[in-house]
């Protein structure tokens, strides 16, 4: 595969927030886009997703961390560089029949798709990235979501889809309680409050992402 067309290195968004607090809304996010793939962002309300996009599209500057396009630092162009590297990245709404001209072709196109909607995901999406409180914590070759090792918050998302063949008897798996606030981050893993298969450890180190298969990257201590 070629070089990725857009790399996310190590990026940090903070906003500040009332009593000297920071709200974090990405935490060292890490993501790479290969030229004419789509890569899928998924995750609840609040997760990040929107903040992250908004750097990529140069709305925002990050707190900290790099945006590349063609190797090239976003936040360090200026002026006629600026705007040219903005027509080359577009933010296209919920209505894409409103946002291209069907007299137009479109070819060789790479594809940021962020949704809520796991499923959704799978089938538009090369790549699939779960996000949660800022966090990257799984991304995974979308061929391979319905299979193999998941990391836990991914599994509850997958629990939650409804679907027409489901069984309507079996009761309907749901995350228990809220994400925690963006001001007030748990220590160790994010996921740590809400996760059936926490341990010790989890309340104490934060999980890196590690490789569990090729292109299938997991941050969770159970790998
Ligand atoms: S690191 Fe621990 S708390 Fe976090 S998802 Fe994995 S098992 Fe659950």
């Amino acid at each position: 595969m070629s070089d990725p067309i857009l790399e996310i290195r190590h990026v940090t968004k903070q906003f500040p927030a009332s009593g000297g607090r920071f709200l974090t809304a990405n935490n060292d996010v890490n993501l790479f886009c290969y030229e004419g793939e789509t890569l899928g962002v998924v995750g609840e309300s609040g997760c990040g997703k929107s903040t992250l996009i908004r750097m990529v599209m140069q709305l925002e500057e990050p707190t900290s961390g790099q945006i590349l396009f063609r190797d090239v630092d976003l936040a360090s162009l200026r002026g006629r560089a600026r705007r040219q590297a903005r027509r080359h990245i577009q933010m296209v709404f919920q209505d894409p029949s409103d946002a291209f001209s069907p007299k137009m072709k479109i070819k060789n196109i790479t594809m940021i798709f962020i949704c809520h909607d796991i499923s959704l995901v799978h089938c538009m999406s090369h790549r699939t990235a779960v996000m949660y409180l800022g966090n990257i914590v799984e991304v995974v070759p979308s061929r391979q979501l319905c299979t193999g090792l998941m990391h836990p918050y991914t599994e509850a998302l997958k629990e939650a889809l409804f679907s027409v063949d489901m069984d309507f008897e079996k009761p309907i798996e749901s995350i228990e309680s809220e994400a925690p606030s963006p001001l007030d981050v748990p220590a160790g893993c994010p996921f740590r409050d809400r996760c059936g298969r926490c341990m010790p450890v989890c309340r104490s180190e934060r999980p890196e992402l590690k490789e569990v298969e090729p292109g299938h990257v997991i941050a969770c201590h159970l790998f």
